[in-house]
């Protein structure tokens, strides 16, 4: 096998990125005994309300899959943001339909979604990731592939919080940097999911007239494919999620020039939902508010010689069912399974990470394609009545869509 140097180094594998995903792929691989260096973007520092970004629920599957890693989940939430990564559970859906109908469904017994802090919970996996023995870099941002003449990824090239660029060479990088990743935009890789071109704003809210109960899922369909998700994440702090079409978007800012995103969303919501919009205009929001826009897309290749590709920047579709960063860690892990099986071999071009391709297809696909048929159907006003009509047809669709899969084990 060639030797290969991370900066004095000797690295098997590169993981670019210490989210769901690249922890996940560093620590299985790091179990099997492999040398991991995994690259961080962004800083340590203390915690801060600004830790709380995108992805605050986790799934029943994504708790599983944080139990296989050997995650600690037993503690009790805290209900404290800026100390634990776990912050409340909530098993109860309150839904408000197009035609104005108002829902309130429990989930089975014993199913719970957790509300997690972002920054915390990224934190708490990177640390077990180091007690597993990876290598973590936090600070250093890669900025590109390193490939060869033949087009065989060698490595990355990055650069560290001091502004040093350097090479980071290993037989395989796992890419795990997310929907912004720079391999995606180096290889041309990202294809728009053009049926479901939708923008994202999170929002947190300090005070707000009717803020959304504990254990308490809130989903407003509204109009067009429009939706607002709210939850209470601890005392006085409360997040909700907007999402709307690209194309209804534009028909917005058609007909209000531009506006800020807050803005934007005020105004939408006194058309759509004139009811809550007081309350939100006179809420008491956070200052960060994030925006995502187009929220779906596919990428073209995920192996290639010397390189895989995980979670987000394997491609992602809706947050909907809050089920992103299930697929993110279930990915990590079959990415794992199969460097691990390329390094027995000895053999790191693309045909090596085939079973890679065959198992997140059994084990992932069927869970985004369950997701994809029920964001078609939710572009229905009628189908989407009817569903809140009749209450079975409801709860089942509720239960489809949380059904945990198995994993795919040896
Ligand atoms: C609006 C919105 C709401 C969502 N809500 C939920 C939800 O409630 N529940 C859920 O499960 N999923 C949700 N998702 C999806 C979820 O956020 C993603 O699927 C999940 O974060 C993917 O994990 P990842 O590890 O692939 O990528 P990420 O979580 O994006 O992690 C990537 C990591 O790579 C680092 N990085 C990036 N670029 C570089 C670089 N060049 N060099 C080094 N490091 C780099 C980043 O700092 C980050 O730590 C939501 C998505 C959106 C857009």
């Amino acid at each position: 096998m060639d030797q290969f140097k991370t900066r004095g180094d000797n690295a098997e594998v590169i993981v670019i990125g210490g989210g769901a995903a690249g922890c996940s792929a560093a620590i299985y691989l790091a179990r099997q005994g492999r040398r991991v260096v995994l690259l961080e973007g962004r800083e340590d520092r203390p915690p801060q309300l600004s830790d709380l970004h995108s992805g605050e629920v986790l799934s029943p599957g994504s708790q599983l899959e944080l139990r296989r890693l050997g995650l600690d989940t037993s503690q009790p939430a805290t209900g404290d943001p800026l100390r634990g990564w776990k912050l409340q559970e909530w098993d109860v859906v309150r839904q408000r339909w197009p035609g104005g109908r108002e829902t309130v469904d429990r989930l089975p017994k014993g199913v719970f979604f957790w509300q997690i802090n972002r920054g915390h919970f990224y934190k708490t996996l990177r640390q077990l990731a180091r007690s597993e023995g990876v290598e973590v870099r936090e600070g250093v941002r890669v900025i590109n592939l390193l490939l060869d003449r033949d087009g065989v990824c060698r490595g990355v090239v990055a650069r560290d919080s001091g502004g040093v660029t350097y090479e980071c060479t290993a037989p395989v990088t796992i890419d795990a940097s997310g929907r912004n990743s720079v391999v995606l935009a180096r290889l041309g890789l990202r294809r728009p999911e053009e049926k479901f071109r939708r923008a994202a704003y999170l929002l947190f809210f300090r005070e707000l007239a009717h803020p959304p109960e504990p254990g308490v899922w809130q989903q407003y369909w509204l109009p067009r494919g429009t939706t607002l998700r709210g939850s209470f994440l601890a005392p006085a702090l409360y997040r909700f999620s907007f999402e709307i079409s690209l194309a209804e978007r534009g028909r917005w800012l058609e007909k209000s020039g531009r506006l800020p995103a807050h803005e934007l969303f005020l105004k939408i919501l006194a058309e759509e939902l004139p009811g809550a919009a007081k309350s939100f205009r006179e809420a008491a929001r956070l200052p960060h508010l994030l925006a995502f826009a187009p929220v779906g897309f596919q990428v073209a290749q995920i192996t290639h010689d010397g390189l895989l590709m995980t979670g987000d920047a394997a491609g992602y579709l809706d947050p909907s069912t809050g089920q992103g960063l299930e697929f993110a860690l279930r990915s990590g892990r079959l990415a794992a399974r199969s460097v691990g099986e390329a390094f027995t071999r000895n053999e790191f071009k693309r045909a090596a990470f085939d079973r890679y391709l065959r198992e997140r297809e059994a084990e992932v696909q069927p869970i985004v394609r369950r997701l994809r048929l029920f964001l078609g159907a939710s572009q229905s006003e009628r189908l989407l009545n009817t569903i809140g009509t009749i209450a079975p047809v409801r709860r089942a669709v509720l239960r489809e869509l949380i059904k945990t899969r198995p994993a795919i084990v040896d």
